[in-house]
């Protein structure tokens, strides 16, 4: 049975066959390859990127024209759909409709149904294909949101040009990116209030011998509003920036010969947000869950000093063991001997060697001790002293570092401060970017799902629900 020229066979429902519909493909790709043929025979073989991208062109448009209609093959129409308000809505007629594929631009009808109670219209089709009130197919959005996360959103338009022969806009990528990344956080969100019902399922993952939770906290540019009747760093000057809170969940199975700790390669997840203390809080509790804090044998916090750090540790992750970043407590020590000693540079080294000394051996009374006995000339420089005091007394047992090196553990947060760079800074952190709160959030849940090996996990989700 051959098929006429321009169209298909139909059976008596109206329904395309399935060779019709080869054949038709078959043909048009033929007639393309045939334009291209000819196109080269004009101009010669030299240039094969010209060919290469006029040949991709046209199997793409021979593709569209195969999955439109494929699409409209299976669209025979059932008499009756459910309708939203109870009711039976009734077959109306078929519809086509656009939709940008991984393929470009194709059409494809569907049956469309009007409610005779509410007179709403709807196309079942859609919702099955996951196409409803978009004009882009799940395949173009999830790249959409691939490039829209690891880049700047006019960049992620011309890499879609350039790679995938797609042509859309860049505002088309920030809003499917940030689209689908308030599909992520609305997912963890649901779970979020599972885990503050204490209502999250058990965890059946193996136990973890060492689980480590590390936060930090970062700041991201952002735009005026976003900025307004926000105190900035120095006084009487607005923030330019909001705090993202920034945590890392990893394990640690075992040590090397010398005993220092090695992280299980893949083992790291990253939850962030701009949020305050307390929902962040719960945000890391419901990560730590899942990936099975309460099968481990051991429990670490790794943090730098901020109060909101152990203040979260204590409340939610009670019985861990409190370690502060050795390299922060570090810093402290030089930061205080270059205010010391300003001039004296042998002096300053030596004074600060001295008490990197006392605190890598995790003598903090001792060290405490040196700063209390200082006697600095300035009311300043005695605050500054003061305070630093206060933070090796208070942290003290955070910093007991031979005990916690001799039990083959990290000392340092260098996770949660290279997440800090790859999770947030290499995508938020770019010149002249300033972020809404809610796109910045948008993106940082995508960026996470992304780093945490979970991104096919959503789209699989997401295909189940259709
Ligand atoms: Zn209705």
């Amino acid at each position: 049975m051959p098929a006429t020229s321009g169209g298909a066979d139909s059976d008596a429902t109206g329904k395309k066959t399935a060779e019709a519909v080869q054949q038709e493909v078959a043909q048009e790709v033929s007639r393309l390859l045939q334009v291209i043929f000819a196109g080269v025979h004009k101009t010669g073989l030299t240039d094969l990127e010209a060919i290469e991208m006029a040949v991709r062109g046209a199997m793409h448009r021979a593709g569209a024209a195969a999955l439109g209609q494929l699409l409209s093959m299976d669209s025979a129409p059932a008499p009756r759909a459910i309708c939203g308000c109870g009711g039976q809505a009734r077959f109306h007629s078929l519809r086509r409709r656009g939709l940008l594929s991984v393929l470009g631009p194709m059409e494809f009808s569907r049956a469309y149904y009007v409610c005779p109670h509410c007179h709403q219209g709807q196309s079942p089709r859609d919702r099955e294909l996951d196409v409803e009130g978009t004009e882009f197919s799940p395949g173009v959005r999830r790249m959409m949101a691939a490039v829209g996360s690891e880049t700047s959103f006019e960049q992620g338009r011309e890499q879609l040009e350039l790679l995938a022969g797609l042509e859309v806009t860049a505002k088309a990528v920030e809003r499917q990116a940030e689209a689908i990344g308030a599909a992520i956080e609305a997912g963890e969100q649901k779970e979020i209030r599972q885990a503050k019902q204490l209502d999250l399922p058990e965890v059946c993952a193996p136990a973890v011998p060492v689980f480590y939770i590390e936060m930090d906290g970062t700041g991201v540019p952002v735009t005026v509003k976003e900025r307004a009747g926000r105190a900035g760093k120095k006084e009487g000057e607005p923030a330019r920036t909001r705090e993202v809170k920034l945590g890392c969940v990893f394990t640690q199975t075992t040590t090397d010969e010398d005993g220092r700790p090695i992280r299980d390669p893949d083992s790291t997840s990253y939850v962030a947000a701009i949020e305050t203390a307390e929902e962040f809080g719960l945000r890391l509790y419901t990560e730590a869950w899942r990936r099975g804090w309460s099968r481990a044998r051991q429990r670490v916090v790794l943090g730098d000093g901020a109060v909101w750090i152990w203040n979260l540790a204590e409340q939610h992750f009670p019985g861990a063991i409190q370690i502060v970043d050795l390299y922060h407590a570090r810093q402290h020590i030089w930061e205080l001997a270059a205010k010391l000693f300003p001039n004296d540079e042998r002096t300053r080294t030596r004074w600060a060697a001295l008490c990197v000394d006392r605190l890598d051996a995790g003598k903090i009374e001792a060290l405490v001790k040196i700063l209390r006995q200082l006697r600095p000339d300035s009311d300043k420089l005695a605050q500054d002293v003061d305070n630093d005091a206060d933070y090796f007394e208070r942290n003290a047992e955070r910093m007991r570092y031979p005990k916690f090196r001799a039990q083959g553990l990290f000392v340092g947060s260098g996770v949660v401060e290279a997440g800090c760079r790859t999770v947030v800074g290499k995508r938020l952190k770019c010149s002249g970017m300033f972020w809404t709160v809610r796109g910045a959030n948008a993106i940082l849940a995508l960026r996470c799902c992304r780093l945490s090996s979970r991104f096919e996990d959503y789209w699989e989700s997401r295909s189940r629900a259709a």
